[in-house]
């Protein structure tokens, strides 16, 4: 703790300074202040956005990596080494930017280097799509970011990377490290910007695939503008939300479950698309196991990431959080909420709550952020439960806590969901052997950090 301490300790005042990277002049749009979601008097930095002559520029520049498979991995595995020796300016820009815990953070940035190593070690040989724009979210802004870029190379593409506009500073940071580590920079460019360089960086006939984390609606518009401007077959790697749900019956370790769940739920102030959003329990332990969450959620410490004992950070930025408080309005006038815990009256904080609802069916949308719906479900009712969580149409993650060994196979059989997990936390991915990924409106597969993911980066295989 000394080490990380001492690591972000220079940073904790810093400023950093993001701006287009291209192989070529830029000629961005004039400096503007980048948020501290925690702290509205904290300036982690400014952002310098792209603009149109910078996407010319950048198109006009854009080369597939040209260089050997052997190469392509050692570059990756030095960028892997550069971001593990930076960890304390990687922790700091966590915290003050994308409002991450330090748990968060550790875990962040071990999933950057392991889709790095990964991705060095699976590289294939040279068939490159071509130039591939990838758009990253704020809500994994090293790992998703990393992940997308890094599959890209290993491949031998050219890459576009804009970052989601909550978070250009650690992008910046981290394209830094990737060209100092040998990445050319006419093979990687970074866009920082909003939707709209988004949009021109996904409507371009000199571009040849898209891969894209963030929300369904705008996975939707970005189908639509490459079937406009791109060749076609040109291929959309999307992955989007979720609407997860976990079942815990009635002979599920009580203890074991609600650990799993407030992590699952309220861990990352719940802005995960593989967070548990509905939580089905059985009827018969139903008051219990209830008492026993809400004291867990009494016991977690809400407040600015940059403290050690903080569980649970702000959400992003100020739209997140009136839609989220909106949510918690509506279900306190309907008498549906279950229980909250104070919140910090600064920054952008969302206590974790819990709401009754019916079932999952209730839930018209995901609500990014650290609020939990609890409904529960008769002993002879799993069958409806299952059928419930599968007409979402989404299918990110699901979680089953119960003893018996039947029922796992029957749930999960059953369940459509890109991950399922049984008696343990619903988070995330092991790159290598866990690969991440839904179905549905989730997403369009491949799973990130498997072997099919990083095919999709090849020429030959790229068509759907
Ligand atoms: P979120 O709800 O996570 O912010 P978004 O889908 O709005 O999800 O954003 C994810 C990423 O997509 C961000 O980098 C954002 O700037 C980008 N983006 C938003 N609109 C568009 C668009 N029309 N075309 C391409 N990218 C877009």
């Amino acid at each position: 703790l000394e080490e990380v301490e001492a690591a972000r300790a220079p940073f904790a005042t810093h400023e950093w300074a993001a701006r287009p990277l291209l192989a070529g002049q830029a000629r961005p749009q004039p400096p503007e202040p980048v948020a501290n979601p925690a702290n509205p008097s904290d300036q982690p930095g400014t952002v310098a956005t792209a603009s149109k002559d910078d996407i010319e520029t950048a198109l006009a520049a854009a080369t597939a990596w040209d260089a050997p498979r052997a190469t392509r991995a050692e570059v990756l595995n030095r960028v892997a080494d550069l971001y593990e020796e930076n960890f304390g300016e990687i922790f700091a820009l966590l915290a003050r930017e994308a409002g991450k815990t330090q748990l968060d953070a550790v875990a962040e940035l071990r999933e950057a280097v392991d889709f790095l190593r990964y991705y060095a070690a699976n590289a294939p040989e040279r068939d490159p799509v071509g130039v591939f724009t990838c758009i990253s979210p704020w809500n994994f802004p090293l790992a998703i970011f990393t992940g997308q870029i890094s599959a890209a190379l290993a491949a031998g593409n050219a890459v576009l990377s804009k970052p989601a506009e909550q978070t250009p500073l650690i992008a910046h940071f981290a394209v830094s490290l990737m060209h100092k580590a040998g990445v050319p920079t006419s093979a990687l460019q970074l866009l920082p910007g909003a939707g709209d360089v988004g949009a021109a960086l996904t409507s371009d006939a000199r571009i040849g695939g898209v891969a894209f984390t963030g929300s369904t609606e705008t996975a939707l518009k970005i189908r639509s503008a490459m079937a406009r401007h791109m060749a076609p077959g040109a291929p959309l790697i999307a992955e989007t939300g979720g609407l997860n749900a976990m079942i815990v019956d009635s002979t599920a370790l009580p203890e074991q479950a609600v650990q799993a769940i407030v992590e699952s739920a309220f861990q990352s102030a719940g802005q995960r698309c593989s967070a548990l959003r509905c939580l089905y329990v059985q009827e018969d332990i139903a008051e219990s196991f209830t008492e026993m969450l809400t004291g867990a959620m009494d016991a977690l410490c809400i407040g600015d990431p940059w403290h050690l004992s903080t569980d649970c950070g702000p959400v992003i930025d100020d739209e997140a959080h009136r839609g989220i408080f909106a949510h918690i309005q509506q279900a306190r006038a309907d008498g549906r909420l279950m229980h909250e815990i104070a919140t910090p009256n600064t920054g952008t904080f969302i206590a974790p709550t819990l709401i009754r609802v019916n079932g999952i069916a209730d839930m018209k949308r995901e609500i990014f952020g650290p609020v939990l719906h609890l409904a529960t479900f008769g002993s002879d009712e799993l069958d409806e439960v299952i059928d419930a969580i599968n007409a979402t149409g989404y299918g990110l993650t699901f979680g089953l806590m119960t003893r018996i060994d039947d029922r796992v196979q029957h749930v999960t059989e059953r369940v459509e969901a890109g991950n399922h997990y049984v008696n343990r936390n619903q988070i995330g991915a092991i790159v290598g052997s866990q690969p991440f990924g839904g179905e549905g409106l989730s997403g369009t597969g491949p799973k990130a950090g498997g072997p099919n993911y990083l095919a999709r980066f090849s020429a030959h295989v790229a068509p759907a």
